[in-house]
């Protein structure tokens, strides 16, 4: 989920993951195209909040997002510049993230997988949470 507040002008403002699947994570890659541009990636990296199950997930999946530093011989590749931030999976410790408030809440995802969704404003945003109450709903008739 990509968020822009009122309180940032242009541009994108933030992440927040929701889990470690391949339906939220194929697009991190991609985040540089809408990043500043920079040869040497010298920007001010956009944060993302994802819980630590996910952020070992995309340790493994894009290490060549989360190296801070290159190795000895490694050339620089233009690639997106995140601010990983762990949030706990906890609906009683909210977190703040530009000006905003966000709980975290356990939903679910598909038959038996709970992923992340995120009160916000009174309103509760989620991966495919509609598409899942309504698939509920179907197989019910
Ligand atoms: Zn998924």
């Amino acid at each position: 989920m990509i968020m822009r507040t009122a309180n940032h002008e242009a541009g994108m403002c933030l992440i927040v993951l929701t889990h470690e699947h391949a339906d939220a994570v194929l697009g991190l890659d991609d985040i540089r195209v809408v990043q500043p541009f920079s040869p040497t990636n010298d920007i001010d990296p956009t944060p993302i909040y994802l819980s630590e199950e996910a952020m070992n997930s995309i340790a493994v999946k894009f290490p060549y997002l989360v190296q801070k530093k290159l190795k000895e011989g490694q050339e620089v590749r233009r690639v997106a510049q995140l601010d990983w931030k762990i949030i706990e999976n906890d609906c009683k410790k909210p977190f703040v993230a530009s000006g905003l408030e966000l709980v975290p809440l356990p939903v679910m995802h598909g038959e038996d997988y709970v992923s992340l969704g995120f009160l916000l404003a009174k309103k509760i945003l989620s991966p495919r949470i509609h598409d899942t109450v309504q698939q509920r709903s179907t197989a019910r008739l």
